[in-house]
């Protein structure tokens, strides 16, 4: 017998995600009641992974569940905020049981991780596709922005971007990897990504701009610096690249994939050199996996440099595995 909504909603979305205190109404009512600190300003979020297009056919739903609220967390973690509350809205052709089971224990562990509590959505009929807004808090004027970087700012990355483009090759067969340990390395990169809620919370005291890179280093380098009002140049030589990345693709591929591949979820950010030596300090990089790649700079554009001559990334965008049938 097929699933009826509303059982559906209660077998897998009630209390779903950790259990807060500030949630006064969440599942079950025409809308939930959420208590915000005073001293706090909301922040809001909202992502949607569409079948075939942010996530491949036959994507683990596991995996689905932990991408849909991953993504956004990382937004959250890209304002410096603390993610609180996140409501679904799941589209799905039947309410096939194995795949919300295991879309529904994909999210929750993700959520109870980062102590956030479902509190409401929408279940629907068609095409399957989940889109998940998520709601969190920042001390009051505290919120970390794309804009506000200078001329002369460190730009600085989280993790090895990259990783999760090849992750995704590996998913649809684009690529293959003769090691088992590197394969799985690279498509978990894709499958779960964690975002980095902690280091930007504590990015608040140091950073002068930030971003979450999704679309790619460079662009996302570029669209920061687009509203600081000035341009960036990275540094091809710093640029982090996995072992495991390097192992699968090759050194030089593994850079122009950690410059132009997407789904990173890592953060991108801007700290003013009077600054640096106090991040250094205070979150070693070693610790916190980042690594400053390059400096914003007056004149416009995103610029790769190496050994002081401007690399041509014109091909940004192109699918770099297709290319190569
Ligand atoms: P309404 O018709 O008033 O919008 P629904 O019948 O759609 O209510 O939903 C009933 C309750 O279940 C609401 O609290 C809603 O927020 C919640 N809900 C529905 N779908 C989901 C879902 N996929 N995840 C979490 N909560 C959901
Ligand atoms: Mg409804």
């Amino acid at each position: 017998m097929p699933l009826g909504e509303f059982e559906l909603i209660d077998r897998y979305f009630r209390e779903l995600g950790a259990a807060r205190s500030d949630v006064r109404l969440g599942v079950g009512d025409d809308g939930a009641l959420l208590e915000v600190p005073p001293d706090r300003q909301l922040v809001a979020a909202i992502d949607t992974l569409v079948e075939g297009i942010h996530f491949p056919h036959d994507s683990p739903a596991a995996s689905v569940g932990h991408r849909a609220l991953a993504v956004n967390l990382s937004d959250v973690a890209a304002m410096g905020a603390e993610p609180a509350w996140a409501l679904l809205a799941l589209t799905l052709p039947l309410a096939e049981e194995r795949w919300l089971a295991e879309f529904s224990r994909g999210f929750g562990s993700l959520a109870r991780r980062f102590r956030v509590a479902l509190v409401g959505g929408d279940t629907t009929r068609g095409p399957r596709c989940v889109t998940v807004q998520i709601l969190g808090s920042v001390e009051r004027g505290t919120a970390l922005r794309r804009s506000g970087a200078a001329p002369g700012d460190a730009v600085l990355v989280s993790g090895t971007p990259g990783d999760a483009t090849a992750g995704l090759a590996l998913e649809q067969a684009r690529l293959e990897v003769a090691d088992a340990v590197v394969d799985r390395e690279l498509r978990a990169r894709f499958l779960y990504p964690t975002p980095r809620v902690a280091l930007g919370r504590r990015l608040r005291d140091y950073a002068t701009a930030c971003i979450d890179v999704s679309d790619g280093l460079l662009a996302d380098a570029g669209k920061l610096a687009r509203a600081s009002g000035c341009g960036v140049a990275l540094d091809y030589d710093q640029l982090p690249v996995s072992a495991a990345l390097v192992q699968a693709v090759g050194a030089a591929r593994a850079r122009e994939l950690a410059l132009t591949g997407g789904d990173d979820y890592e953060l991108l950010f801007c700290v003013p050199p009077a600054r640096l030596a106090a991040l250094l300090r205070d979150l070693p990089p070693a610790e916190w996996l980042y690594q400053r790649i390059g400096a914003l700079r007056a004149q416009h554009g995103a610029i790769v440099e190496r050994g002081g001559s401007v690399i041509d990334f014109s091909h940004l965008g192109f699918d770099h595995f297709a290319e190569r049938g």
